[in-house]
Formats: C-alpha cells, sequence, structure tokens
C-alpha cells in the first residue's frame, strides 16, 4: 500500500456529506492513495461509520480555534476560526507525504501526479494571488513543523483569523521561492473564478482537474428538485450548474444510498 494519502477534515456532519462526496470523487478517479478524515468530537457516531467506508484512515482530532473574531468579521466568516484545526494533519506521521483537501473540494481527474511535488505546493488564491489557497495543498507529515505551526499561531496569530492567513505567513516565501511549489490554478479551481474571469473559463474550464466550492454557496446548500434530481443554484451561483449537478449526482448515487 502507497504510504501517501489524501487528507481531509470535518468538524460536524453537514461537511462530513461534503467529506464522503470528495472521498468518492477520489475513488471515482481510480486513485491509488489512501483517504484519510480527521474529524473531532461534533461528528456523529452514525457519521463515523459512513466515513469508516470510504475512507482507509478516521483520525480523531481535538478542535484548535484561532478565536479570532475580529478578523473573522472582516471575512464575514465567524465559523472559520476552526478551521485551525487543519494543523493536525503535520501529525499524520504515517505518511510520507500527503495532498490536504478542503471538505468543499470535488476531484474530476486523477491527480495523483500531485504527490511528486514537494512542501509546500499550493494553487494562488483568486482573492489575493500572491496568497496560496490552503484548500489544496502538499505537504509533509513531521512532529517537528507541526510544533512550529502551533509556536507561530500562539505567538504570531493569522492575518485572516484563519488556516490561510497563518499558512501563508509560516510558509511566507511561497510566492517567489521556488515556481514548482504553484500548483496550476486547475488543481485548486475556485469556484468564484469562473464569475470573475469567463472567457478563461471557457478557454480552459475542461483542464480542471478539482473544483473547489470556497465561500458561502456550498453544493450542500443548494436547493436539489428531489423528483428530477436536478439542482437549481442559488442566485448568483448559476454559473456552477454543471460542478454542482456533478456533485450531486456523486450524493445521490454513491453517498444517500449508503445514509439511513
Ligand atoms: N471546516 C469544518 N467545519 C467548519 C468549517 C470548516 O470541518 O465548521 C473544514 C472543512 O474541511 C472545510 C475547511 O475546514 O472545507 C475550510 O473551510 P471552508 O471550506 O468553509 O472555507 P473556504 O474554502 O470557503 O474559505
Ligand atoms: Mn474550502
Amino acid at each position: 500500500m502507497s504510504d501517501y494519502s489524501w487528507v481531509t477534515l470535518a468538524t460536524n456532519d453537514t461537511y462530513s456529506l461534503g467529506a464522503l462526496v470528495l472521498a468518492r470523487s477520489l475513488r471515482r478517479v481510480s486513485t491509488n492513495h489512501n483517504l484519510t478524515v480527521m474529524v473531532t468530537p461534533g461528528v456523529s457516531a452514525a457519521m463515523r461509520a459512513q466515513l469508516a467506508s470510504v475512507f482507509n484512515v478516521l483520525e480523531e482530532v481535538n478542535i484548535l480555534d484561532s478565536k479570532d473574531e475580529k478578523n473573522l468579521a472582516l471575512l464575514t466568516r465567524p465559523e472559520l476560526g476552526i478551521t485551525f484545526t487543519k494543523l493536525h494533519c503535520w501529525r499524520l506521521t504515517q505518511f510520507s507525504k500527503c495532498v490536504f483537501l478542503d471538505a468543499d473540494v470535488m476531484v474530476l481527474k486523477n491527480c495523483d501526479e500531485l504527490f511528486d511535488r514537494e512542501e509546500l505546493s499550493a494553487a494562488p488564491d483568486v482573492g489575493w494571488p500572491d496568497c496560496f489557497n490552503s484548500g489544496v495543498f502538499v505537504y509533509r507529515p513531521s512532529i517537528e513543523t507541526y510544533n512550529a505551526l502551533i509556536n507561530f499561531a500562539l505567538s504570531q496569530g493569522s492575518f485572516d483569523g484563519g488556516d490561510q492567513g497563518l499558512l501563508n505567513q509560516f510558509f511566507s516565501d511561497w510566492a517567489t521561492k521556488d515556481i514548482s511549489r504553484h500548483l496550476p490554478f486547475i488543481y485548486n479551481m475556485c469556484s468564484s473564478a469562473t464569475y470573475s474571469y469567463l472567457p478563461a473559463f471557457k478557454q480552459f474550464g475542461q483542464n480542471v482537474k478539482i473544483v473547489h466550492f470556497i465561500g458561502t454557496a456550498k453544493p450542500w446548500l443548494q436547493y436539489l428538485d428531489s423528483e428530477s434530481r436536478h439542482v437549481k443554484p442559488s442566485p448568483g451561483s448559476e454559473h456552477l450548474q454543471g460542478f454542482l449537478q456533478l456533485w450531486w449526482d456523486i450524493f445521490c448515487n454513491d453517498v444517500h444510498s449508503t445514509l439511513s
């Protein structure tokens, strides 16, 4: 078995639904690597059983929270302090290399080549491209790095109150040091980009390998017609119809039937 793993995080049953679709999407493209999900006490026993049926490893972790209400208010995302919990991924030292994926991510094509990259590889953020987006990143588990990150969090905090600000401050030479650590955008196609640059999406959209439903319009919050199984995107998310429909198709075909 591979000593590489995909890793995601869920702190409640709702994000667990995202994690289940993510895992199925990775199985659909026949990845050769392990699937690991980190869960906190907020995930129910029934949901853990579902997660354990598709992930190879289920790791219980405790909540780490930035409690940085001011900066989180600037992001209008008070819930994201909890994303410090992601830092636990560096403790998965049974693996030599991992790719972290947010639970609001869906894999469209096999991306096992990501494991050829080095720590810390990630794609630019659409809001501030000199920062990387922390929804998809390649890293090497290490207790030393984990401790350094926790010390850094305690002493410096995070400029946005979430994991992305912290990781960008910690891996601060990402923007300039080594272009091989810049993942192409097709590995973390943030859903808002299709809206802000539609011609590029028309030109390159068919190459996308990983789609990331950033922001508040999560796939599981969209309206699904239960008869036709067609998703009706909320206003402002119409351009995401195709990706949202695929997310719901995977949910209906591979996930829902196993939920009681
Ligand atoms: N997350 C979670 N519970 C929460 C908020 C976040 O488990 O209440 C995890 C989940 O893996 C999620 C990631 O942290 O995908 C980052 O949060 P989110 O994707 O909502 O942030 P965005 O990508 O919209 O900035
Ligand atoms: Mn996300």
